[in-house]
């Protein structure tokens, strides 16, 4: 307790005291599978909405074009915190666990679903707690309920605006305008896709845009496997996945390979990889169980085209941070991603904090933006 009321006072520290209210060689044609595994992969489920989408044309002719106003009784929060991550729900649990009544904005369509990109996926088997694994949707809806439980108010709506160059800050949503102290940015990043024809049909059940999450699924061990991509985040995906795969093929539409050159010497001298130069994946192949049996390609220089027998393909084409907001606002890098001080989540705006993938280009996963939150509290 004593450490959770520091990491949460650490994250409002410059709020007033006085506030009411935080990526060409031989190929062997097939693999000995390690010891089968059942994989019982569950169905996604549908995404933590509250109601529909409107329809683009359902337009209120009634509807106010001024931004909708603050409510004057509430006074100005202690806390936003704007993402329904794993880094959204951690800060908003300890926030609301040390009674600082975080207001949550939970997102709904513009940076993803609410829950986020754990929404997206099956099996999580990583995450602390669940020796059996748990969905990405289940957790996330545990992590709502936690959150919810120790009374974080929680909003299904995406901020459209957010002022944050002069105090108290100013975010605002299609149905309210919030003030507050101080906001915790935890709006993540989108995984870029290659928008295949049948890459719906296949996301989770042989797509995946996460080798670090996913490599070593009973779905993907011992199976021969495909990265698509030429940087460091494709090439670093290609090594790791080695670890699971009996061979893996690196998919590049150049006929070189961006990353370092000592990524590139590591793919390029691994056994276990082929790399295929002025190539591009068309579409996914799948056999008469409805599996992901292969990868339909095209040549780029020649434009010949055949199918590559595998059984999962990897997107290592980067992802979007999810700061178009906060642009012009508080410093980003050349990708967009938030800068925080080194070890905190400290932004270059005091009282501004940024937590998970938004600040965070390397790690990208959900236990480690969950622990990373209250690190960075803790050394702020
Ligand atoms: C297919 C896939 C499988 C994965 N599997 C695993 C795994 O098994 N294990 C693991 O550890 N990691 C996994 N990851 C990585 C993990 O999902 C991420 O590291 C983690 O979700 C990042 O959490 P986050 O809270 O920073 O952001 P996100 O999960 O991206 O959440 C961002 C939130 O911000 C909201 N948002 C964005 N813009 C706005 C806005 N303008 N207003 C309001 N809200 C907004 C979104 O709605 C969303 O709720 C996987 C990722 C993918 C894509």
């Amino acid at each position: 307790m004593a450490v959770t009321r520091l990491a949460v006072a650490a994250a409002l520290s410059s709020a007033p005291p006085s506030s009411s209210h935080s990526r060409g060689r031989a190929t062997p044609s097939s693999c000995r599978p390690l010891p089968a595994a059942s994989c019982s992969r569950a169905p996604k489920s549908k995404a933590l909405r509250a109601a529909a989408a409107p329809a683009a044309d359902a337009v209120d002719e009634e509807a106010p074009a001024s931004p909708p106003p603050s409510d004057p009784g509430r006074g100005v929060e202690n806390l936003v915190i704007i993402g329904s991550g794993p880094a959204g729900y951690t800060a908003a649990i300890y926030a609301a666990r040390a009674n600082l009544k975080p207001v949550v904005f939970e997102g709904y369509q513009v940076g993803g679903v609410p829950g986020g990109q754990l929404m997206t996926t099956t099996e999580v088997e990583n995450f602390p707690g669940f020796p059996d694994g748990i969905t990405g949707p289940d957790l996330m809806d545990k992590m709502r309920k936690q959150a919810e439980r120790w009374g974080a108010e929680l909003h299904q709506e995406d901020v459209e605006f957010i002022d944050v160059k002069s105090r108290p800050f100013v975010i605002r949503s299609s149905d309210r305008e919030v003030k507050s102290h101080s906001v915790i940015i935890a709006t993540g990043a989108t995984a870029k896709r290659l928008r295949l024809p049948r890459e719906e049909e296949f996301w989770s059940r042989g797509i995946s845009a996460c080798a670090i999450c996913d490599g070593a699924s009973p779905l993907y061990k011992g199976q021969v496997l495909a990265v698509v991509g030429g940087g460091d985040t494709a090439t670093e995906e290609a090594i790791y996945l080695t670890k699971y795969a009996c061979h893996v093929h690196l998919l590049v539409r150049r006929d070189q390979l961006r990353a370092s050159k000592a990524m590139q010497d590591r793919v390029l001298n691994n056994p276990n990889i082929t790399v295929h130069f002025n190539t591009e994946a068309v579409d996914v192949v799948g056999n008469t169980k409805g599996q992901m049996s292969g990868i339909q390609l095209r040549r780029i220089d020649t434009g010949e085209e055949k199918v590559l027998e595998v059984k999962g393909l990897f997107y290592g084409i980067g992802h979007t941070p999810n700061s178009q907001l906060l642009q012009g606002q508080i410093e980003l890098d050349s990708s967009g991603y938030i800068l925080v001080d080194e070890g905190t989540a400290k932004t270059s705006v005091d009282g501004v904090f940024a937590a998970g993938d938004v600040q965070d280009h390397e790690w990208r996963t959900s236990c480690y933006c969950s622990w990373i939150w209250m690190y960075s509290c803790f050394v702020s």
